[in-house]
């Protein structure tokens, strides 16, 4: 099934205007930092409408939007958003890890909802330029970095539902501590099937808003339960979809006793994780064992858990890289998950550890890699 792109010009970087503000905002010590609650004093907007196609882009003084209360972003939630990190190397330069993929995704979205798309390369230009703006707000730790918020949304002021004729891309930043900062903090997970995320023939491989709003009533019931996460199910087969808002992996011995990293396939229903594709790339480049994208069932995990062939599991997205699973609560019952089967003491698996020190190698520059883009 494929959408029409409603307008196929694109951003001229060489249009870019740059105004700087004057009240440079002080900056919380790193430490203190919370995810996405401080913003760098700039941002990128770029407007699109029918009739002119994407306008000039803009790096202005980070500040509120105006929009027309009757703007269809704000009445049926025409919107999409990207999540990516900017990292700093030894050497002071600014890298984003594979935005490539990112600006992929956030196309994918957009044609999706009818909204204009963007070409990669512009944007990365836009975003380099912002970056080098605002670049004292990134911190240079490891395991620090600056999150990147592109977001589209859809500007027709209108009450009809209907295509938007008019469009805005604003890109926000926000200075990042580790997700973990004190170690890995394996988590627990209540597996949910009454709440649905995603289902066939829906939205849930493009990051959508939309698509978020649901989850967080059961979201917020499942942490007053004493689980921080939820396991999205499928289907009354139970299938394991994703966790909260990461994509999952289990590594386990599977019934043929073959060592086997799984996770779900991209069957529409599933977010195409950029964390997810490096953690497949990277271990099938290890070659050491099979790795299989496909369904797996409650009943399979809970099978494994009893023969003692599950190994790990984790989440995985670009806030935490990885999150390892220590507990899944399914039907009335807890099982416990291993974190670690050869030191019960471990916060993290030896998979997950291995996959977390690769990709933040490649993130902060201490190896050459192609996915680690210097701006
Ligand atoms: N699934 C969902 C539902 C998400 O929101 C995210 C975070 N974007 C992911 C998976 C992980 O994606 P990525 O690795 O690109 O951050």
């Amino acid at each position: 099934r494929s959408y029409s792109t409603p307008n196929n010009t694109y951003i001229d970087v060489s249009k870019l205007t740059v105004q700087k503000t004057t009240h440079p905002k002080p900056k919380t010590p790193h430490q203190k930092l919370v995810f996405g609650k401080e913003f760098t004093d700039h941002m990128l907007t770029v407007d699109w409408s029918v009739e002119n196609g994407w306008e000039a882009p803009k790096i202005t003084p980070y500040g509120n939007l105006s929009i027309s209360p009757a703007s269809c972003s704000l009445h049926y939630a025409i919107q999409l958003f990207e999540g990516m990190k900017a990292y700093k190397d030894k050497e002071g330069r600014v890298r984003l890890f594979r935005p490539d993929k990112n600006f992929e995704r956030m196309n994918n979205s957009a044609r999706r909802l009818a909204l204009p798309t963007l070409n990669p390369e512009g944007v990365t230009e836009c975003i380099k330029a912002l970056l080098r703006v605002d670049q004292d707000w990134i911190p240079s730790e490891k395991g620090y970095s600056l999150y990147l918020r592109p977001t589209l949304i859809g500007n027709q002021e209108s009450l009809g539902v209907s295509p938007p004729n008019a469009a805005k891309m604003f890109v926000i930043c926000s200075p990042v501590g580790p997700y973990y900062p004190d170690g890995f903090k394996p988590v627990k997970l209540l597996a949910d099937h009454i709440n649905v995320r995603a289902w066939p023939g829906g939205t849930g491989s493009y990051k959508l808003g939309a698509n978020y709003a649901g989850g967080i009533l059961p979201q917020q019931n499942a942490m007053k339960r004493g689980y921080s996460q939820i396991l999205w199910l499928f289907s009354d087969q139970h299938y394991l979809t994703e966790v909260g808002t990461m994509n999952l992996f289990l590594f386990w011995k599977n019934e043929e006793g073959k060592l086997e990293l799984v996770t779900p396939p991209l069957d529409g229903s599933i977010l195409p994780g950029v964390t997810r594709d490096s953690i497949l790339t990277i271990v099938k480049e290890w070659n050491e064992f099979q790795v299989t994208e496909r369904p797996v069932k409650m009943a399979e995990v809970i099978k494994a858990i009893e023969e003692k062939r599950l190994m790990e599991i984790f989440g995985a997205g670009t806030a935490a890289i990885v999150s390892p699973v220590k507990q899944i609560h399914f039907n009335d019952k807890d099982y416990d998950i291993p974190i670690n089967v050869e030191d019960p003491s471990a916060t993290i698996g030896p998979l997950a550890r291995r996959v977390v020190d690769r990709i933040m190698a490649i993130q902060y520059g201490e190896v050459d890699h192609p996915w680690s883009v210097i701006i």
